[in-house]
């Protein structure tokens, strides 16, 4: 018997294990020795009972006056602010970023909760007039019903809260199955809004892996809505099996996220942004930068810049004070972080920083690996066209703005993009002609904030937004209303 601790799914307002008692172990990625806890590793039937849980909750959630349902949304807001340290701590452990990352990420859930419980207050509809006399019309938003939330490992609070507090909201009730390397930061955010008074069967999770418990959960007929964060491969994947049934689906993927470097950039404020852009949270953002698209004339002097700034990152485990990188998330990311750096070398680009494996000591626990800068890379190299999800950063030169924004395109991802200038003329023809669904002026291709809708265009998205009110027309569907009188 395992002395760790056991977690249970949440059905129905109950902690239960996998039917078929399966369980897998999860351990904290800078150092295997530590295990996060015993977690179901659930199939079809344990979707199936949560499904089922949720399906008869939804009647009676659907009619809770949305300010009502709001304020749950506000209570379990305030429970994630006092608990935010525990939960940032858990969070490191059991993915790996730094504390500091971790803090912004249980941040980002509590905005997001206080963001929905106010639009309970304006769900609005809309009044049209009639052509007609003595007709009113207007429409509405409806829920759907059950929701089916799939989500990945680098987010592990942030993008749960990003989907269930809107699902909840327009009244719907949800099954999450969390990415299989971090379910515990998604059982902490369900247990704030249990704590705040969720009613059973509105909110339920079920933990395991992607094609055992993940698509059982798309392919069941009562879940009338996935939303799916994680890559392009399996979310197209998602895609084709929610297309057979004719059912909603917002997909959020991959990322090759350039950053525009303008010869009239102010380089100190380059320097900050690029080196966040590209290592913070070990590159394993969507939004990570990992596209420097610098222009001819400065990019040396940037390369230099950047290679003695990087030098200084401060990489190990997340916890102990003052390091800024952690592991990447487990023993695969790290091969494909290896396999890239192989690519790279290969297909010419040259190595200004890093390309090992870190093992000195404890760091040999975990899946640690050096910041590492790739120059004179060419637009069509795999590395400056593939996502690599870890720190590596290809740094392309280019001769004109126009270029810069042609190679900033030239890739199947679209999701954030950045331009350094201080010329007002080379930013704005940036935001209009950068096909991305995000463009930063003078900051790193990361830090959005979910009050915006939040979201890419190409192999990243399918033209569906999370954040923003604009999230709400995933878990709604507009109803027209017509009174003759
Ligand atoms: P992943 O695609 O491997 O897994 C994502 C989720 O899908 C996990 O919960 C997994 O269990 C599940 N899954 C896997 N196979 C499935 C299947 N056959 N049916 C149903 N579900 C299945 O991605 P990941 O490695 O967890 O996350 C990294 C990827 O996520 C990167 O590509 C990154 O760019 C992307 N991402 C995108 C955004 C965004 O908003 N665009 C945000 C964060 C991460």
């Amino acid at each position: 018997m395992s002395d760790h601790k056991v977690y249970y799914n949440y059905i129905g307002g109950e902690w239960v294990p996998a039917r078929s008692g399966k369980t897998y172990e999860n351990r904290n990625p800078a150092d295997t020795r530590d295990v996060i806890g015993i977690f179901p590793d659930s199939g079809a039937e344990d979707i199936a009972d949560a499904v089922a849980a949720a399906k008869e909750a939804y009647n009676a959630w659907r009619l809770v006056p949305a300010p009502k349902r709001g304020e749950l949304l506000y209570r379990a807001s305030q429970i994630l602010q006092e608990r935010k340290e525990q939960y940032a701590n858990d969070m490191t452990r059991e993915m790996g970023k730094v504390l500091a990352e971790t803090r912004g990420d249980v941040q980002e859930a509590i905005d997001m909760g206080y963001f929905m419980a106010g639009e309970g207050r304006r769900l609005y509809g809309v009044t049209t007039p009639s052509e007609l006399p003595n007709k009113f019309q207007m429409s509405v938003r409806q829920p759907l019903g059950v929701c089916g939330l799939i989500t990945p490992w680098n987010f592990p609070m942030a993008i749960p809260s990003w989907k269930i507090f809107p699902a909840l909201i327009c009244g719907n009730t949800v099954v999450i199955k969390p990415a299989e390397d971090t379910p515990l930061s998604t059982y902490n955010f369900v247990q704030a809004l249990v704590d705040a008074g969720l009613p059973k069967g509105v909110v339920n999770i079920v933990s395991g892996h992607g094609p055992t418990a993940g698509e059982p959960l798309v392919q069941h007929p009562d879940v009338k809505v996935i939303s799916f964060t994680g890559s392009t491969e399996v979310g197209r994947h998602v895609s084709t099996l929610c297309a057979q049934q004719g059912k909603h689906v917002s997909l959020e993927m991959g990322g090759k996220n350039p950053m525009i470097i303008m010869d009239d950039a102010d380089l100190d404020l380059v320097l900050a942004g690029a080196v966040w852009g590209a290592f913070g949270t070990t590159g394993q953002r969507c939004t990570a930068t990992s596209r420097i698209i610098a222009h001819r004339a400065i990019v040396d002097e940037l390369t230099s810049r950047i290679q003695a700034e990087a030098k200084t990152i401060q990489v190990g485990n997340g916890l102990v004070d003052g390091m800024q990188m952690g592991p990447s998330i487990n023993q695969g990311q790290l091969s494909v972080v290896e396999k890239y750096v192989k690519i790279g070398r290969e297909e010419g680009a040259e190595l200004v920083l890093g390309g090992e494996r870190l093992t000195d000591g404890d760091l040999g626990h975990g899946f640690f690996h050096q910041p590492t800068i790739f120059g004179n890379v060419k637009r069509n190299m795999r590395i400056a066209q593939e996502e690599i999800f870890g720190p590596v950063v290809s740094i392309i030169p280019v001769d004109s703005l126009e270029e810069a924004i042609d190679v900033a395109n030239d890739v199947p991802y679209g999701l954030s993009s950045s331009i350094y200038t201080r010329n007002v003329n080379n930013a704005f023809i940036a935001m209009r002609d950068l096909y991305t669904g995000i463009v930063y002026v003078n900051a790193p291709t990361i830090g959005a904030e979910i009050h915006l809708p939040f979201g890419g265009t190409k192999g990243t998205g399918n033209g569906k937004r999370e954040g923003g009110t604009q999230v709400l027309d995933t878990y709604s569907e507009w109803k027209s209303l017509y009174v003759d009188y």
